[in-house]
């Protein structure tokens, strides 16, 4: 395959994810989003008129009993901006991230495959916990940010009050590229920045179709909406005085932020949020080996597996990783190297998964999500590739907030039990803890959230068909310490010293007032934080 070919592919490729709170719209978006693309002919489809939760791959019954998913897919679609001449289409990858309240750190590694994120706030709600938190880890990886301000077809704040919400907060500056006409709850168009023309939007019929889209100028704009095409034409100047206008160098440098009004369940605004993704959103890039050596798009093929589900088809024993393509063209059937291992990788079985629906894929390019089947060997992290060799730095890992013990209490089944958490600890759904008062029958596992635990015995259980129980421990916080610290932690009240399977020491406390207490009362112990290694 011609380098040419490669970078033509790259150049019309766009990788993102959504970053958002529960219940801000995220299915309804990503629903509208494959209905501008044409993905789907009405939506409703999808997302289940009952608020029934399918667009995403629920894997298992848990997660279906919930109605929220735990693990993440990607969605590619092909879309052509009405406002570009060429006949080539951009194709777009839309990377699921979990989106319950108690995520894992598989939210995290999703944002490790994505080129830009979109930030998509509820219009009465602004910023919310877990915006915020996924937020920063955009932020920690310059992973640039699009902000989109949806329901704005229902009562909420101002623009103004939400920009100003979010530059102080978070201290990323919106620049608004279209101003909505119409206050919140009365979402009529949008003013274009750019241009001063304003698009007016039709509603249909429970907002199954793309909305339709009426041009006018100014001058018409002001005769048929009067006082409120003023008002957004004020708001529009104000803007402009503060220089909140749209810098490609700042927003790629994380500074700044496009934003955009929509409503997911109109399908207003949809359409120009994806022509920002097209026109500001990067393409693919290459990366940096552990070696400090750049691998450009167009070199030989390489990906990053950032995902690893299991359990997705009970009757077999079902492993699927999504690898990320970071360079050179992916075709079915090539066989590959696992940098970690060193062993060839069939990928026969490469597939494009979007919720249930798998199909098979022949041929990808870097920015592309492809998940692998029967990946026994492969964890978040690794990297595939075709000679020369390459291999990425690993995925950070998250500090831990929540710790279990887990117990098997099917008394033969001990040594499947030590296979099953060795197992899930490479593949990284929790980190494992041990210390010798504890021994090795009850592990402490520790995870970004508590939902990671029940993963663990659901697949104990469907996987190795071991009954597990999980007891949650009294600690809330970890921080990395040293060999020379850990006798003195251990004698304190409150704290337990373990030893992490990648060799890490971890000092766990009862709660930060006792941290607190300790850094104060013990300034020479080794207390540092867990933060994220990227
Ligand atoms: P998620 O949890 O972020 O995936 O949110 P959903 O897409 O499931 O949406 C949560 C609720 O908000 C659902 O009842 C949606 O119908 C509703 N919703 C989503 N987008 C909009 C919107 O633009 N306007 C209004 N009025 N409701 C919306």
């Amino acid at each position: 395959m011609s380098s040419e070919v490669i970078s033509r592919e790259v150049k019309r490729r766009r990788t993102f994810a959504i970053i958002s709170h529960p219940d801000a719209g995220k299915s309804t978006m990503t629903e509208a989003l494959a209905l501008h693309a044409r993905m789907i002919s009405e939506a409703g489809a999808v997302h289940g008129k009952g608020g029934r939760r399918s667009t995403v791959s629920d894997w298992m019954e848990m997660e279906k009993a919930r109605g929220i998913s735990v693990s993440s897919t990607a969605l590619q679609f092909s879309y052509s901006s009405p406002d570009t001449d060429t006949d080539v289409p951009n194709v777009i990858n839309l990377v699921d991230t979990p989106g319950h309240s108690d995520f894992s750190e598989d939210t995290y590694r999703v944002l490790t495959a994505v080129d830009a994120a979109v930030m998509l706030i509820d219009a009465a709600k602004g910023l919310e916990p877990q915006t915020l938190k996924l937020f920063q880890v955009c932020r920690h990886r310059g992973i640039p940010v699009i902000t989109v301000i949806n329901k704005w077809d229902r009562p909420g704040r101002t623009p103004l009050e939400l920009i100003d919400e979010i530059s102080e907060r978070i201290g990323l500056i919106p620049t608004p590229l279209y101003v909505p006409v119409g206050i919140a709850g009365d979402y009529r168009g949008l003013l274009d920045r750019r241009t001063g023309d304003y698009i007016h939007f039709e509603r249909t019929a429970g907002g199954a179709k793309i909305a339709p889209e009426e041009f006018l100028t100014a001058d018409q704009a002001a005769e048929r909406e009067g006082d409120v095409w003023s008002a957004a034409c004020e708001e529009s100047e104000l803007l402009a005085e503060l220089g909140q206008d749209h810098d490609q160098e700042m927003f790629l440098a994380g500074q700044t932020s496009p934003m955009i009004f929509t409503s997911a369940m109109l399908n207003f605004g949809v359409r120009q949020l994806l022509d920002a993704l097209v026109e500001f959103a990067p393409p693919p890039r290459g990366r940096e080996s552990i070696d400090g050596v750049e691998r450009s798009v167009t070199d030989p093929f390489s990906a990053v597996v950032f995902k690893v589900q299991a359990g997705m088809d009970s009757s077999h024993r079902d492993r699927l990783a999504y690898m990320r393509i970071v360079s050179g063209e992916f075709e079915r059937g090539m066989v590959v190297t696992h940098a970690q291992t060193g062993k060839p990788f069939a990928t026969k079985y490469a597939q494009a998964v979007f919720g249930r629906d798998r199909s098979t894929v022949d041929t990808a390019f870097p920015g592309d999500v492809v998940g692998l089947v029967n990946a026994m060997a492969l964890a978040p992290g690794d990297t595939l590739y075709i000679d020369p060799k390459v291999q990425y730095p690993p995925i950070p890992s998250f500090a831990p907030e929540h710790f279990s013990t887990l117990r098997v209490t099917t008394a033969d089944k001990y040594k499947q039990f030590r296979k099953a958490v060795d197992q899930m600890d490479a593949e990284g759904v929790v980190q494992v803890l041990r210390n010798d008062v504890r021994g090795d029958a009850s592990p402490v596992l520790a995870a970004v959230g508590p939902m990671q635990f029940e993963v663990v015995t659901a697949r104990m259980k469907a996987e190795f068909n071991v009954d597990t129980i999980i007891e949650p421990l009294g600690y809330s916080l970890a921080r990395r310490t040293d060999e020379q610290s850990a006798p003195e932690l251990n004698r304190q009240r409150g704290v337990e010293v373990f030893t992490r399977s990648d060799g890490a020491i971890l000092a766990l406390f009862s709660d930060k007032w006792r941290l607190q207490y300790i850094e104060k009362e013990h300034s020479d112990l080794l207390l540092e934080p867990l933060v994220a290694a990227a």
